[in-house]
């Protein structure tokens, strides 16, 4: 019955899009670019427990860098560090998909390996102005495989 279920999640990777499964921006844990590393922040980034944080600019739908919490292995909270001087260090790519992307599309790219994090787009073009890309959320490799495996993954 188990294998039953993979197989049969394996098959929706096709049809469910990334929409379906990320974590919607309001639950993303975000940092704002102009953030300063004080023990403050650090101590909010370590009981998030998250590896990976998006950094946005101005607002929540522009995130401009990915910290990895490893950066901060040499950091030291009474420094006081500029989050940006430590994103522009790193500088880690962010890495984007359109919200309709299928999940069979997405696991190929998390399989070529540069990041296992995707922030989720999509063109909105409600409203007067210009089409612009908003951020609808983020999507990680266990995301993915927690649509195979059809059950919650448990973090350590
Ligand atoms: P982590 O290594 O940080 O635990 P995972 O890739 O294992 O991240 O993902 C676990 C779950 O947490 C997934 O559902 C993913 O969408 C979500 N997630 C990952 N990073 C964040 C974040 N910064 N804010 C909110 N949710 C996140």
């Amino acid at each position: 019955r188990e294998e039953m279920n993979i197989i049969q999640g394996a098959l929706e990777l096709r049809t469910k899009t990334v929409e379906d499964v990320m974590t919607k921006v309001e639950d993303c844990f975000m940092l704002p670019n102009d953030a300063i590393l004080d023990f403050n922040t650090m101590s909010s980034i370590m009981e998030s427990g998250y590896t990976r944080i998006p950094v946005f600019e101005n607002d929540r739908f522009n995130i401009v860098d990915i910290l990895y919490i490893k950066d901060l292995a040499f950091v030291d909270p009474d420094d006081c560090t500029p989050l940006g001087t430590i994103t522009r260090f790193y500088s880690h790519p962010v890495h984007f998909v359109f919200s309709d992307t299928k999940l069979d599309t997405v696991l190929e790219e998390f399989k070529k390996g540069k990041s296992h994090l995707a922030i989720v787009q999509k063109v909105n073009s409600e409203g007067e102005g210009d089409p612009f890309y908003e951020v609808m959320g983020l999507v990680t490799l266990e995301d993915v495989i927690e649509e195979i495996i059809k059950s919650e993954i448990l973090d350590e």
